[in-house]
């Protein structure tokens, strides 16, 4: 397999409408990018995956949508006011600014000028309620959905059957002023998170985090990530963040090294003890069978929809020769292709526009599809090799007479022969 780089990729998302530079006809925004018209669909599926896989595919886990702007207490009480925060130094002769934590040496990597004193910058986006620019109108764009997961713990105990063990789940923004941005979808200072919270006995939490760690890495397995290109790193003590009692992360080796797709943590009765305090509420939770009152801990998945998006689209993206032709193709697992199939007609003649197009509309009603007349047959497989559509299924002459119509598949090439009132039955089962 041809190895991606990260070059290659970004140009791919820009050609095709997968990714987009953000406020691109303003000359850009720094590490601003928007998803288009094929990016979304995959961004989606990617979400809509996790979501099954995390919520409604188990009978423990439920899921809300918490608002972006929370109050400010809660970042007080989660520690993010005080602490989330990275050393920062300026150069005296450029003016840049630079993460302590990146630097190799002490002067300025940009001009070799002298560099001020560290400083703790704080990376949470800033803004005012209503129309006083004063403190006490003070809020901040979330840097976690975590915690309007922690802040809606007992409405969720009081509101639903669930008995612990139990998670609650959300997927949305967050936004943090990182400093140094960088690696096209990896980081970026607004990206989408999926998140969980999974509460249970202190004294389980172990067993749990076994659990957890386990389950999310088949998730990118399953999904169609290679396994050689993906390992799971435990956090040294020294790594280990103030709350968090074990922490590991998924990582991918994406084309500048490896990196974190998602960490799993142990935050143990952190949060939901820290919000107790801040906001003079109980935070327990009763065991009616055991009789007992406790603090749950809490094992926390947290994965970047952005970042396994990018690490789909690298591990999907291959380069070969069909018919002495160079391709390129996306294999990305048909659960998360934009189109799940496109639909030809080999000629724009004798009524096979028409009878592609009925099959197209049909379809439709259960899949997203394309549909595409324009060039030859081989461009148009080409083109939707290139966006990953796994199933192409071609009118004929044959067609015309039998009613049946041919479905290729994209990666073993091969094309079969099938009745065209059975190919949504027969596109379902591959698609799994
Ligand atoms: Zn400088």
């Amino acid at each position: 397999m041809a190895a991606a780089t990260m070059e290659k990729v970004v140009n791919l998302c820009k050609r095709r409408g997968f990714v987009f530079p953000g406020s691109e006809i303003y000359g850009g925004l720094g590490s601003s990018l928007d998803y288009g018209p094929l990016g979304v669909e995959l961004k989606r599926n990617v979400k809509d995956a996790w979501w099954r896989a995390v919520v409604t595919g188990r009978d423990d886990v439920v899921g809300i949508d918490a608002a972006l702007i929370m109050h400010p207490a809660v970042w007080e009480a989660s520690g993010h006011l005080a602490g989330f925060t990275d050393p920062l130094v300026d150069c005296r002769n450029c003016k840049q600014r630079f993460r302590a934590d990146d630097l190799q040496g002490t002067t300025c990597p940009a001009c070799g000028g002298e560099l001020t004193e560290a400083r703790q910058f704080n990376l949470m986006f800033k803004t005012f309620v209503g129309p006083m620019e004063d403190t006490a109108h003070v809020a901040y764009l979330r840097p976690e959905t975590a915690q309007g997961i922690f802040v809606n713990f007992r409405n969720v105990v009081e509101t639903s059957r669930l008995k612990i063990p139990f998670g609650i789940a959300q997927i949305g923004k967050s936004f943090r002023n990182e400093i140094t941005p960088g690696n096209f979808l990896f980081r970026t200072r607004e990206f989408e998170q999926m998140e969980l919270e999974f509460f249970v006995r202190p004294g389980d939490d172990d067993s749990w985090f076994e659990h957890w760690r386990e389950e999310r890495l088949r998730w990118y397995t399953d999904l169609g990530l290679s396994a050689e290109r993906l390992r799971v790193r435990p956090h040294g003590a020294d790594e280990l963040a103030h709350y968090a009692k074990a922490c590991c992360d998924v990582e991918y080796r994406f084309p500048f090294g490896w990196a974190e797709l998602e960490g799993i943590a142990n935050r143990t009765d952190f949060d939901l003890r820290r919000h107790a305090e801040h906001s003079g509420k109980d935070l327990s939770y009763f065991d009616d069978e055991r009789r007992e009152r406790f603090v749950p801990y809490v094992i926390e998945p947290s994965a970047g929809a952005d970042r396994s998006t990018l690490a789909f689209l690298l591990d999907a993206y291959d380069e070969d020769e069909v018919e002495g032709e160079p391709r390129i193709v996306l294999r990305l697992h048909p659960k998360l292709a934009p189109y799940k199939a496109a639909v030809f007609p080999l000629l724009r003649k004798d009524g096979q526009p028409e009878r592609a197009r009925r099959i197209y509309d049909a379809l439709r009603r259960h899949f997203p599809v394309d549909y595409d007349q324009a060039g030859s047959i081989g461009k148009r497989y080409r083109r939707q090799d290139e966006v990953g559509t796994p199933f192409g299924i071609t009118v004929d002459h044959q067609t015309m007479q039998d009613g049946t119509v041919t479905l290729r598949d994209r990666d073993a090439m091969s094309q079969v022969r099938v009745a065209e009132d059975r190919v949504v039955e027969e596109l379902r089962a591959r698609i799994g």
